[in-house]
């Protein structure tokens, strides 16, 4: 993604301290935290159990029509569930995968868990690289992390 997207208006959903990572999650679309619940309850649960990055942004963008807006700013329409910007350290998310029926259409990743699963390997290889991200996103759960940041700011 070549637009990082800027966070200036999004409402700050909560801070997340899970042993030593912070992930920042915001959410885009509502009026109130409360009415995008459907997609960070399970978001969070699943975040808990998977090692992002401290420090990454998670935004989620609860109406279809904030998800479009965002495709469109970063660039990032061969994807129906998320996309990363690996300069800004933002992972962007289709609330909407959480109102679908399983298993989700249009994508190989099954699940929410797997759609996230993807955006950490990408995370991960520092690559844009799909099946790269693929075959990352497998390793058992508890490799799944990055030793030393791939990433040069
Ligand atoms: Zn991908």
């Amino acid at each position: 993604m070549r637009n990082p997207i800027r966070l200036s208006g999004i409402l700050l959903l909560s801070v997340l301290s899970i042993a030593s990572q912070a992930q920042r999650v915001y959410v885009i679309g509502v009026k109130r935290v409360a009415d995008c619940e459907f997609a960070t309850r399970p978001l969070i649960a699943d975040l808990r159990e998977l090692r992002y990055p401290k420090d990454w942004n998670i935004l989620v963008a609860c109406s279809s029509l904030v998800w479009e807006r965002l495709q469109r700013n970063g660039d990032a329409f061969e994807t129906n569930t998320a996309f990363t910007n690996l300069q800004g350290h933002i992972t962007v998310l289709n609330g909407e995968i959480y109102r679908e029926m399983m298993p989700l259409r249009g994508t190989s990743h099954r699940t929410p868990r797997l759609v996230l699963k993807h955006e950490l390997g990408h995370i991960i290889c520092g690559c844009d690289d799909e099946e790269r991200a693929d075959r990352v996103s497998e390793y058992p759960e508890r490799r799944l992390r990055i030793r030393q940041p791939a990433l040069k700011r």
